[in-house]
């Protein structure tokens, strides 16, 4: 079922970029996406193997909107770090085995993540308070780039870029896939009534998709906004600037944890540069004896 296909597989954190980007992959000609969960058929158990790799398991773990998946050449699949409950080692052997898979490390402004967090706990899940803690943050950057210094075959990735271009370019020139132009669902999964567009929150503008039957939101994995738009950089690195000086705290604990180097990279704004990938590549290889000190075998996701 894999073997027959090339893979494509995303690591990233929560609140990282990682929806917007599986979404964007899912939009190009020829590739399927799956939902998180499915993250587990790189890695099965002996049990899960009988449950998940079923063809109507596999079928019914596509994104929105769906796609035939075994008539698509590309699989791609979001998160593997958290969905893959074993150990990394186990997984970071396979993904530098395979020859035909490509791995991705998504990259997002840590302060960025941690105020979008901070804001998810508030609204959303009040429950979740480890999100509220610098460590966990901290944490999770520090054996996520263990694992980027790790893998071999990885390419870095920036979600800043997808306020650029939505990822287009790095979709086109690294993976050499080709975003469909029309992905926009027209009709309701549900009802199959045409949808409507219309806001969802009172003080955003932002227009969604919206059927009118069924009188709920039609939104892609993670609440992905299909409509959303990505022209409005500037107030974003605003927005960047605000969170440095909100969470300055944070970013002591994240440099002891990874490393001054790599906090001030994205303080200075290098992340939005068209070579950053590049560029924060070597500064992981630089910093070889920091990685290889993270004992990846005593890592058990997700948290
Ligand atoms: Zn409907």
């Amino acid at each position: 079922m894999l073997a027959e296909r090339r893979l494509i597989i995303m690591l990233g954190l929560s609140r990282g970029g990682t929806n917007h980007l599986a979404q964007r992959l899912h939009a190009c000609c020829g590739v399927a996406g799956f939902t998180e969960g499915m993250s587990r058929l790189i890695h099965p158990t002996r049990d899960e193997r009988r449950q998940i790799v079923r063809r109507e398991a596999v079928e019914s773990a596509v994104l929105k909107p769906a796609k035939p998946a075994f008539d698509c050449p590309v699989w791609s699949f979001n998160k593997v770090n958290y969905a893959l409950q074993v150990y990394p080692e186990a997984w970071i052997d396979f993904l530098n085995k395979d020859g035909d898979s490509r791995t991705l490390i998504l990259l997002r402004h840590p302060l960025m993540i941690h105020q979008s967090r901070v804001r998810y706990v508030r609204e959303k899940k009040p429950q979740r308070v480890r999100w509220l803690d610098p460590a966990q943050l901290a944490r999770e950057w520090l054996e996520l780039l263990a694992a980027a210094w790790r893998i071999s075959n990885a390419a870095v990735v920036f979600h800043e870029h997808a306020l650029v271009d939505n990822h287009d370019a790095f979709l086109r020139q690294t993976l050499d896939l080709v975003p469909e132009a029309a992905h926009t669902p027209t009709h309701c999964p549900a009802c199959r009534d045409e949808l409507a567009r219309r806001p969802r929150h009172p003080s955003d503008p932002q227009e969604w998709l919206f059927c009118p039957r069924c009188d709920r939101f039609v939104e892609g994995e993670g609440d992905y906004n299909f409509l959303r738009s990505e022209s409005d950089a500037e107030r974003y690195r605003e927005s960047e600037r605000e969170a440095l000086s909100q969470f300055g705290e944070c970013a002591g604990t994240l440099g002891a944890a990874i490393g001054r180097e790599a906090v001030q990279f994205f303080a200075d704004g290098r992340h939005w540069l068209p070579d950053a990938p590049t560029e924060f590549q070597s500064l992981l290889n630089a910093s070889a004896d920091r990685w290889r000190s993270v004992p990846m075998n005593e890592i058990l996701y997700p948290y």
